[in-house]
């Protein structure tokens, strides 16, 4: 099946031969190859599978409405309003009552697309702020917004502008910076002799994922929030990979403290990866046009009634509990591994984590170091992510519903890979 793969695909999708598998069915935590082989599934499809593969109530409510409605495009629909109420539901009394919800394409980029497009009619403004490290998606405006500068090189023509600030993560020495990004931000927007005029939005997301698994600072997301409020400026908090609790509160920035005016969703919004996408924004933003965001994919019923479902599921089972406290277990774990030279640090929230994997001699990413504990990791039986500067950050998304017992396994499959692959 790879050797398939390779002949109908372009070489440039490179992305899934990190992990040389096809993959044939799954369950739970567990993924079985098409040879036989069973993993245990820390990538949960980037992040999608929120409650595992195939989680049997999921499957049903999916199967309840494949005999009703599949597809309703934009009409209203018992599926689409069950939705739509269970995810306002999620959020606080008082956000609710201002804020509104626009269904987008299927993708979290097209989300994206649609908050960045809400901002720039209601602003009148076109320029954008994003982050060091951030990734948004892979159309032209969120490529805009990404770090991924040669990816972007080659096609930057027709990008929108944005302007740039480091992001400040979490575990770093407080000496990295003399200045954090919302300091140097609030500086550049307050000096009106060389300083970047008022963007249509700057956008965030709380723990990059792509980026390295970075978790901002609770003080740099804070003060992000207060110079954009008083400078009038939206903020877009990015949620595709931090929401539907894998950080421990349905939307990350919920303990940060911050109210931001757009929220953006997807990935995980159906629970076991059918594709959703849509943003919740402040009623005051809502000056756009009937039309101004539309497309055929919105209405995907099946995605609808799993959402929903999912939502029962997380609330009954205490879902929001169990990940933060398979979080504190895995953060126990390989909380041990910093005393590695090669390890630079272990950093994540809930159950979105992350192994930074540089040279102890000059600090450079390590990447191959990376490469060769994803492999380990596999042939032992787990598979996890890359990312971050040259992929040297190895990435832990686990199911959100993952036992104690799984957590076990997995953390000592990726000791020994470690370990091994460090010594
Ligand atoms: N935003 C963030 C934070 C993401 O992690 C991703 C996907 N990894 C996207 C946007 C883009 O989502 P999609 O791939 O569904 O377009």
């Amino acid at each position: 099946l790879l050797a398939h793969q390779e002949r109908w695909e372009s070489g440039a999708r490179t992305y899934p031969r990190h992990l040389p598998i096809a993959l044939a069915e799954g369950s739970g935590s567990f993924v079985r190859d098409v040879d036989g082989n069973v993993f245990i599934d820390f990538l949960a499809g980037a992040g999608v599978l929120s409650l595992g593969h195939n989680h049997p109530e999921l499957v049903r409510a999916v199967e309840r409405q494949l005999g009703s409605l599949t597809h309703g495009l934009d009409f209203p629909t018992p599926a689409k309003d069950a939705f739509a109420e269970a995810q306002l539901s999620m959020l606080s009394p008082e956000r609710r009552h201002h804020t509104r919800l626009h269904f987008c394409g299927p993708t979290g980029a097209n989300a994206v697309e649609a908050a960045v497009k809400l901002c720039k009619i209601a602003t009148g403004r076109g320029d954008l702020i994003s982050f060091q490290g951030a990734f948004h998606g892979s159309t032209h405006a969120t490529m805009a917004l990404s770090g991924l500068v040669s990816q972007k090189a080659p096609v930057r023509d027709g990008m929108p502008g944005v302007h740039f600030f480091p992001y400040t993560a979490d575990g770093r020495a407080p000496d990295d910076r003399s200045m954090s990004g919302a300091d140097l931000l609030e500086q550049a927007l307050r000096d009106s002799n060389g300083g970047i005029p008022p963007p249509a939005a700057v956008i965030m997301e709380m723990v990059q994922g792509e980026g390295g698994n970075n978790v901002a600072r609770a003080d740099f997301v804070r003060k992000v929030r207060q110079v954009t409020r008083s400078l009038g400026i939206p903020l877009i908090v990015d949620e595709v990979q931090t929401g539907c609790g894998r950080t421990g509160t349905w939307f990350a920035y919920e303990s940060y403290g911050i109210e931001p005016d757009v929220i953006v969703a997807s990935k995980a919004l159906s629970g076991i990866g059918l594709p959703v996408a849509l943003i919740l924004y402040d009623t005051a933003l809502d000056t756009w046009a009937p039309g101004a965001h539309i497309g055929t994919f919105r209405g995907n019923q099946l995605a609808f009634a799993a959402g929903v479902e999912a939502i029962r599921v997380i609330r009954r089972d205490d879902i929001l509990g169990n990940v933060r406290r398979r979080g504190a277990q895995l953060a126990d774990r390989l909380g041990r591994l910093t005393h590695v030279p090669w390890v630079r640090e272990v950093r994540g929230r809930g159950l979105m984590w992350g192994i930074e994997l540089a040279d102890p001699r000059n600090g450079r990413p390590a990447s191959s170091v990376a490469s060769a504990v994803q492999r380990h990791a596999l042939r032992h039986g787990l598979m996890v992510e890359r990312g971050g500067r040259d992929d040297a950050v190895v990435r832990l998304l686990p199911p959100l519903n993952v036992t104690a017992e799984v957590m076990d396994m997995a953390c000592s499959i990726l000791t020994a890979a470690v370990l091994s692959c460090t010594t």
